[in-house]
């Protein structure tokens, strides 16, 4: 017969697997997994991939890892955070993930001005990839798979119809 100790394991189990979900992190570009963030940055004392960054978009969290703030502007992918990085957590050797941040971005239809009969370029103009397609004057949707995640679209945006996501480290297709 299950012991009552048996009984409450089996009910603990489910909650377990819910705390233990992975929290994701946007981080900046470069990175080859998210490990060893987890495992280099927080013992990192030069924080270098803060301090090259002349977009001033890469913050330091509570847990001593790097993320990227987009609130003002976006990533240039200008490579500095990478040969600054002393453990190559961040390298130019991953060119899986060079030109690529894990976050993805979306359009809300109902704060879009765009999507309720108003003409607005405002996040067209700064996405140098031309991820963001019209479909005309109007209803603007951001292509993911032209999407680097740069961030530069979000402050642009005079409504903040523009949010994002963090998402699994992606390795692109080897060129
Ligand atoms: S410099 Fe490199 S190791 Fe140090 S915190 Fe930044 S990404 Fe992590
Ligand atoms: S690639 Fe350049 S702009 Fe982007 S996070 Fe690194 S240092 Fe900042
Ligand atoms: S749509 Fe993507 S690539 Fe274009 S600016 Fe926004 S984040 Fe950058």
């Amino acid at each position: 017969m299950a012991s009552r100790r048996d009984f409450l394991t089996a009910f603990r189990k489910p909650l377990e697997k819910v705390t233990e979900k992975e929290e994701l992190i946007v981080r900046p570009p470069y990175g080859l997994e998210e490990s060893l963030f987890q495992s280099e940055c927080v013992v990192c004392e030069s924080k270098a991939c803060v301090s090259s960054c002349e977009e001033e978009i890469v913050l330091i969290r509570a847990d001593g890892t790097p993320m990227l703030n987009f609130s003002k502007k976006g990533c240039t992918f200008c490579e500095a955070c990478a040969e600054a990085c002393e453990p190559d957590v961040l390298s130019l050797n991953n060119i899986h993930t060079s030109e690529t941040i894990n976050a993805r971005f979306i359009i809300s239809t109902e704060a879009c001005v765009a999507h309720n009969d108003v003409i607005c370029f405002s996040c067209k103009e700064p996405c140098i990839d031309d991820a963001i397609l019209f479909n005309g004057l109007f209803n603007p949707v951001i292509d993911m798979n032209l999407c680097t995640g740069c961030g530069f679209c979000q402050s642009r945006c005079p409504t903040n119809a523009i949010s994002y996501e963090a998402t699994q480290i992606k390795q692109k297709e080897a060129m």
